[in-house]
């Protein structure tokens, strides 16, 4: 099942919290909604759920299939929803919690018992939590409950899935966990899904494709390759994560770390941007176009080596490495060193397009 949204605005108020968002989640994908707080991930999510409206008159629409479900309500559109929050029903069990949406449904489309035994069996192999049907969710831990409403929101066979911050309320090590976890069971299930998170690490890590969200408008729609290694935009990269920020040039085509600074100096103004992997400390001193800086702290205990720089302008950069080159480098604090870029992205100055 493909669902498509088209130009939604949603005004709360004055607060235009989406602003002509379009987009298409393919057939069995798993997408993710990504950005800051406040973006409009939720609003969106809500509105392909059916548990909100676009603005009236705005022209917005959402399809199903090709179908529009504009005017179909929550249990028509066959949605199945994971909360961070979702408390399961306290006074029932495991297997009951996972049961419910099949027990309520009308007489006459209501599986028999046997069925529905069958069917949560079923989805507790799939959450790997046989052995725990007949506990209360007071008796799980977080995790196993996040995945108890997995297992419940799929029961009703969705025709897709909108999971908003699912594991927002777990440790780090068990988002961790349960993320890789998701991702095996959406190869398995293939059930067309939508992740709203704020976590780049879990929606590169989880998604076939992310869509970068800000201010209510889509930043970049793309692969988690796409997207980090190709940002569209300065605030995606930011995102992504980690950056220095130079304030260079581009001259012939090619980006020069050293300011255009009124004094003949040939180029435009750009803003350089660099992962902190992608700074590279000199060991033999002085390197063209590199720039001076200072170590100012190492934090070795990681996958990488993380070494804090302050340069001339006593602004902070940041560079990892792999513990060989750093124990080749034999860095030690306050020591003098240069630095340059492999490689940068490039972006106008504001107000130099
Ligand atoms: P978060 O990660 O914090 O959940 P989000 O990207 O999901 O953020 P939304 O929940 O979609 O953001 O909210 C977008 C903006 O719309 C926020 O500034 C929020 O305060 C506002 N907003 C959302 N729902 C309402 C509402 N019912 N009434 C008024 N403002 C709202």
């Amino acid at each position: 099942m493909s669902i498509e949204v088209r130009n939604i605005y949603k005004t709360f108020g004055n607060f235009h919290a989406l602003r002509g968002v379009s987009l298409k989640v393919n057939d069995g994908e798993l997408l993710a909604l990504l950005g800051p707080s406040g973006s409009g991930k939720t609003t969106l999510l809500r509105i392909i759920a059916g548990l909100d409206e676009p603005d009236p008159g705005s022209g917005g629409e959402v399809l199903f299939h090709g179908e529009s479900v504009g005017g179909s309500r929550v249990g028509q559109r066959r949605v199945g929803f994971v909360f961070q929050h979702y408390a399961l029903f306290r006074n029932m069990s495991v297997a009951e919690n996972i049961a419910f949406g099949l027990k309520v449904r009308p007489r006459k489309v209501r599986p028999s018992k046997e069925q529905i035994r069958q069917k949560v069996q079923e989805l507790l192999r799939l959450i790997q939590l046989e052995t725990l049907e007949h506990r209360y969710p007071s008796q799980l831990s977080g995790g196993q409950r996040q995945r108890v409403a997995l297992a419940r929101a799929l029961a009703i066979e969705p025709r897709v899935l909108l999971l908003d911050e699912p594991f927002g309320a777990l440790d780090a090590k068990v988002r961790q966990g349960l993320r890789r976890w998701l991702r095996r069971l959406h190869d398995e299930i293939h059930v067309t899904s939508v992740l709203v998170t704020h976590d780049q690490e879990e929606a590169l890590e989880v998604a076939d494709r992310v869509v970068v969200m800000n201010d209510g408008r889509i930043e970049q729609i793309g692969t988690p390759d796409e997207v980090f290694h190709q940002p569209a935009s300065e605030f995606v990269m930011e995102f992504l994560g980690n950056v220095n920020l130079f304030h260079g040039r581009v001259e012939a085509g090619q980006p020069v770390f050293e300011a255009v600074n009124g004094k003949g100096v040939p180029g435009k103004p750009a803003r350089l941007l660099v992962r902190p992997f992608d700074l590279e400390i000199h060991a033999g001193g002085e390197a063209p176009g590199a720039v001076r800086a200072r170590v100012k702290r190492i934090q070795s205990a990681g996958a990488q080596v993380k070494v804090e720089l302050e340069n001339g302008l006593r602004e902070t950069l940041q560079v990892e490495m792999p513990h060989a080159r750093y124990r080749e480098l034999g860095l030690q604090v306050e020591q003098e060193v240069f630095c340059s870029p492999r490689e940068a992205r490039v972006f106008t100055e504001p107000g130099d397009s």
